[in-house]
């Protein structure tokens, strides 16, 4: 027999809905669950200020020497500015570390959980999540469970069972949360809920993992996406962050992100990130460049950003504008439902949306 001949065939495309739509003739065809920005034309979008930025990291005529474990040297202290706000009395015991897109950060903070948080090496993620997310914590030796979030009665948020599952978790339990644009609901809990979230996980001793995918594609402002975060660190809680600039520069294939965790002191913050190195060395020793430095000629050059940071904005208003014709229209051709979910959900999947339709 061949050496592989007992390796299973894993399940069917995991990827359904992009799957379902390839295979669908219809020649007005929109992907609504697809996970990635599109122009007018339906065709996917390189920011200008991403464009700008590259000609110039391309026209330094740098070297591709290897970025240190941690990345390249400017790069993680410009991402932690722009997630926690460049004011934060917290950014000196912050340890960040560039990591592999959103999903890498999130594979590092799994693998730290794994070997130095206190207790029984367990996650709560909410109901539903990215597909994602349980398998990187299960695949890093986490025990994935899972707390409520949606109500599919009024497609919004079970604040009531989101807060139940919250206090009856075991004292000092890891959660997972969704910053903003939560994928794949499209539902956020609200600054004042956020608030109470934020009082429930310091009672309960619990610990607050935030993963920011959609900074500042959810309201259109990168600080008020931020809100939960930066609410979280001002309460004294010591989060962890995942960032990935996949959608908000549009730089998806470039996997640019970063890993970050608030530490009490400068101290701890030096022995984390000490740790943080020993345990990304063995995966992959260190980051990719190209990516990284188009992010940071962005977030370091003054005029670039505040041109991407108006870009932001357009791709967050063009999605809310299409989010309200979407239900206008449904009205429009008669519809007698309730489409309120479409324009009171956030971000780019209209999934949620349209399976009602369906349903
Ligand atoms: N987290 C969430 C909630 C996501 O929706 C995604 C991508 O869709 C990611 C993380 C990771 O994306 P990437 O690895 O491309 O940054």
């Amino acid at each position: 027999a061949s050496t592989w001949s007992t390796v299973p065939q894993g399940p069917p495309a995991i990827l359904g809905i992009t799957e379902a739509f390839k295979a669908d003739k219809f020649d007005k065809k929109i992907n609504l669950g697809v996970g990635a920005y599109r122009d007018d034309k339906g065709k996917p979008y390189v920011l200008p200020s991403v464009r700008e930025a590259e000609r110039k990291v391309v026209g330094d005529k740098l070297n591709k020497e290897y970025a240190g474990i941690t990345g390249i040297a400017e790069f993680p202290a410009l991402a932690a500015k722009l997630a926690y706000g460049a004011d934060s009395p917290a950014l000196d015991r912050i340890a960040i570390t560039q990591s592999i897109s959103g999903t890498g950060a999130l594979r590092i903070g799994a693998a730290f959980l794994q070997r130095f948080y206190s207790g029984d090496k367990k996650i709560f993620i909410p109901t539903p999540s990215w597909a994602n997310h349980k398998a990187v914590f299960a695949d890093a030796g986490l025990n994935v469970q899972q707390y409520r979030y949606y109500n599919k009665d009024t497609i919004g948020l079970d604040f009531e069972g989101m807060v139940a599952d919250l206090e009856a978790a075991p004292q000092g339990s890891a959660f997972l949360f969704h910053a903003c644009a939560h994928n794949p609901t499209g539902v956020d809990p609200t600054p004042e809920q956020w608030k109470e979230i934020s009082r429930i996980v310091k009672k309960q001793s619990h610990f607050a993992f935030f993963d920011m995918a959609y900074q500042g594609f959810a309201s259109g402002n990168t600080d008020k996406d931020a809100f939960a975060v930066r609410h979280f660190v001002e309460e004294g809680h010591e989060i962890a962050l995942c960032q990935s600039f996949a959608k908000n520069m549009g730089l998806y294939g470039e996997r640019v992100g970063a890993f970050s965790l608030v530490c009490a002191d400068v101290a701890e913050k030096k022995r984390v990130e000490s740790q943080l190195k020993i345990l990304i060395r063995p995966l992959y020793s260190n980051p990719p460049i190209h990516g990284a430095r188009i992010a940071t000629e962005i977030l370091s050059n003054p005029k670039l950003y505040q041109k991407w940071l108006g870009e932001v904005k357009e791709m967050a208003d063009r999605i809310i504008t299409m989010r309200a014709l979407l239900k206008d229209n449904l009205k429009k051709l008669g519809s007698k439902h309730d489409w309120s979910h479409i324009t009171n959900q956030i971000g780019i999947r209209l999934a949620e949306a349209i399976y009602k339709v369906k349903g």
